[in-house]
């Protein structure tokens, strides 16, 4: 467990930001249901998202909220409305990013009276979704006026991180199956890389099922028979999707908490965002930010209360008692009798419906040092030059054939939208303006110097105009680039 910050009168102190929207409405409801339940818990109520935006700090987070969360480490938090037309980022990916959550949890369950596709089968499971890396790093060029890259960057040290977790988080809540979604079959550096690292680490769990499985399938899998998962561990983008997938599954965003988790502090929210129009109108479904809070309070290590919550929202629902997004304007309750409702019922426990067995979540240690993997041998065979042309893949060829004639890189052959267009293969390729020029090294086991690049560089550029170049590595032995489609 990270370091908690424990007041004098001996409560365990939380950063909570009440966020925007309907923000408030679900925070206070949490805050008063923890209240109830007398655990021992203080706030610390820091601001974050559209009125900081508005008071024009760019991060979206004002200075002494990252102040308080360094102290507490815990966080109870409110949606934020991302800004459109001003502010630079979503305060979300700043405190994200800002203090490495580098795990997000995502648990979705049948509940009680939510009548859904499902009900009856018992869905009980969590997505635990890579937090930082990949796509969502946001790291974007236009390489072209017309052609867009976003770079998939993804770290042995992030994969080991998450599928840890998952691994860990399995453990802490007694289940016995993870799934490792991914696209390694495509991808097979960037996803294959946490495939790669859930099959090292999995031999390390031995009492529980590893399971490796493709993200498409999965997701086909989860809505034919979404009862057969339990875990489920995936890179960033692929979670952000399904985790989507998975709240829909049970009732809807209503009911989906969240946990951001890193090893110096903890971040949870409900997965819904700021709902605007129903902001201010006592009629927002609180469940998912209660239960948000009750991820946060075995966070930490008040099991009792969590346990007290959990039953008493179970309660109520089997009481009939639900708000507008169940069961419609009838006979629906406001957020605020919703949470009178889920107070009165502490300390009643649900004869049906079970609550799990809960133990502390172990977090592993990484060493901060940033050079995690090492390679004994490397060198470089070649290079990418990424050329933007208007004219055909022949001529282009024949080009850049003649100019890296007497060259220590040849040309081996050009793309486009990743299909070998010279020499040609036959292909109906589409082609834009943007080509991926391939360049070897004339000497078998040779390693490309620097002088050796800049002098195809310049010699490319007296005729061709270029924008990106990638170096082509050979680690321990195993080329570190892929073949384009088409190539040998
Ligand atoms: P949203 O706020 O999640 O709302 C979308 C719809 O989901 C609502 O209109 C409502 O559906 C339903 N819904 C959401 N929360 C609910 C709840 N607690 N109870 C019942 N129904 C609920 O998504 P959005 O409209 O796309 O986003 C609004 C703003 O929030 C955006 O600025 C977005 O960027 C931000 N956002 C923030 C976070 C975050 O802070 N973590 C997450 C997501 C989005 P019906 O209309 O069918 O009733």
């Amino acid at each position: 467990m990270t370091h908690l910050f424990v007041t004098p009168a001996g409560n365990k102190l939380v950063t909570v930001i009440l966020g925007d929207g309907v923000g408030p409405e679900v925070i206070r409801s949490a805050q008063r249901i923890i209240a109830a339940t007398g655990a021992p818990i203080e706030w610390e109520e820091r601001e974050a998202g559209e009125k900081v935006f508005l008071d024009g700090i760019h991060s979206g987070v004002r200075a002494d909220t990252i102040d308080s969360i360094r102290k507490t480490r815990v966080v109870l938090k409110g949606p934020l409305t991302t800004p459109v037309g001003y502010g630079d980022n979503s305060a979300n990916v700043t405190l994200r990013k800002l203090f490495e959550t580098f795990g997000n949890i995502r648990p979705v369950r049948e509940l009680p009276g939510v009548l859904t596709p499902y009900s009856g089968r018992g869905i009980d499971l969590v997505v635990v979704r890579e937090n930082v890396e990949d796509l969502y790093a946001g790291i974007e060029y236009m390489q072209t006026p017309g052609v867009a890259e976003a770079l998939k960057l993804i770290s042995r040290k992030g994969c080991e991180k998450i599928v840890r977790l998952a691994f860990e988080f399995a453990r802490s809540e007694g289940r016995t199956t993870v799934h490792c979604a991914t696209k390694a079959n495509i991808m097979k550096f960037s996803e294959g890389m946490l495939k790669r690292a859930f099959e090292d680490i999995a031999p390390d769990y031995p009492e529980i099922k590893a399971q490796l499985i493709i993200v498409d399938n999965c997701c086909h899998q989860l809505v034919r028979r979404p009862e057969q998962f339990s875990v489920i561990v995936t890179t960033n983008m692929n979670g952000d999707i399904m985790s989507d997938l998975t709240s829909g599954l049970i009732g809807g965003l209503g009911f989906a908490p969240s946990a951001n988790i890193g090893n110096e502090v903890a971040i949870f929210e409900a997965v819904h965002g700021s709902a605007p129009k129903y902001a201010g109108k006592d009629v927002i479904n609180p469940t998912a930010l209660i239960m948000s809070a009750t991820m946060m309070l075995r966070h930490l290590g008040e099991f009792d209360a969590a346990l007290d919550i959990e039953h008493a929202v179970l309660v109520t629902m089997e009481a009939g008692i639900r708000t507008r997004d169940v069961s419609g304007d009838e006979g629906a309750v406001g957020t605020t009798a919703f949470t009178d409702a889920v107070i009165g019922n502490l300390g009643k426990r649900s004869a049906k419906w079970q609550v799990r067995d809960y133990k502390p979540l172990t977090l592993y240690d990484f060493s901060p040092a940033p050079d995690f993997v090492h390679a004994r041998e490397r060198r470089y065979v070649g290079v990418d030059l990424f050329i933007e042309s208007p004219l055909d893949a022949e001529t282009l060829g024949r080009s850049l054939e003649d100019l890296s004639r007497d060259a220590p890189l040849r040309l081996k052959l050009i793309s486009n939208r990743g299909t070998r267009v010279y020499t040609p293969t036959g292909a109906l390729t589409d082609v834009v303006d943007h080509w991926r020029c391939r360049f070897m090294l004339t000497n078998d086991g040779g390693d490309m110097t620097d002088a050796q690049l800049i002098d195809l560089v310049q010699r490319v550029a007296s005729r061709h105009s270029w924008m990106h170049i990638e170096k082509l590595p050979i680690f321990d032995g195993k080329p570190g680039y892929t073949l384009s489609q088409g190539e040998d």
